[in-house]
């Protein structure tokens, strides 16, 4: 059973964070208004999980600010019937807002131990449209390519060009793309064999290692 400080935490978090920055996305906010973070991050820092900020989730890796998770989820239009690709799994957190929103979900992490523990935790949560898997997310997942909408959390240098490829005709990926100390939040459309780049915000985020990112 939940506390209630935490449900009290999370309406500050809508209200004090997600609101005021930006987010007005009336699903966007009952989900993340409803879902429990902090059981995305360790033990020990559970009462700090809906704070205006990242927090380490270990092997060097964060769970982005709640304001970045809405603003992403967002820009990605999810009305209920979409399938997406996420990549970069971490805690798991931004994979659980996603099954909430779309019809199917699937997440790739590079790092093992992250990507058992967000799989242990959404099977807990009884989540049943996602499929997760291990490697380089830069390349995609061609078999079940094409995403209506893709979300990249870790910033590379440049679009991967294999995901761009791997957007439907009228697909949106978002994704921060920049050099390691500060990054540009992108929206990118496609439409037949173009694609349009919007930037949204500037962003910091962990890398994008992989072929088509940071080496
Ligand atoms: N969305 C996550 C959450 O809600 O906790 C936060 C993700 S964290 C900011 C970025 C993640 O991307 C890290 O876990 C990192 O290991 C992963 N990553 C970096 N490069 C990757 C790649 N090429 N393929 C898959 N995952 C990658």
């Amino acid at each position: 059973m939940e506390t209630l400080d935490y449900r009290v935490a999370r309406k500050r978090m809508v209200e004090e964070q997600l609101l005021p920055g930006g987010v007005r996305d009336p699903k966007v906010l009952k989900v993340m208004g409803s879902l429990p973070r902090h059981l995305f991050v360790e033990k020990g820092m559970q009462d700090q999980a809906y704070m205006d900020r990242p927090m380490t989730i270990g092997r060097g890796q964060t769970i982005s600010q709640p304001l970045i998770v809405g603003l992403m989820t967002q820009a990605l239009d999810l009305k209920g019937t979409e399938k997406v690709l996420e990549i970069g799994t971490g805690s798991g957190y931004q994979t659980a807002v996603l099954c909430k929103l779309a019809k199917k979900v699937f997440t790739i992490e590079r790092i093992q131990s992250l990507s058992l523990n967000a799989r242990k935790q959404l099977y807990r949560m009884s989540t049943n449209n996602v499929e997760f898997r291990m490697g380089d997310g830069t390349l995609g997942w061609p078999e079940e390519a094409p995403f209506d909408a893709i979300i990249v959390t870790a910033s590379g240098p440049e679009i991967p060009v294999a995901l761009k490829t791997q957007l439907t005709d009228g697909g949106r990926m978002v994704i921060p793309v920049g050099p390691e100390e500060s990054q540009k939040l992108c929206l990118v459309r496609r439409k037949g064999n173009e694609w349009t780049t919007e930037v949204l915000s500037g962003c910091r985020f962990v890398k994008l290692i992989g072929k088509e990112g940071w080496k």
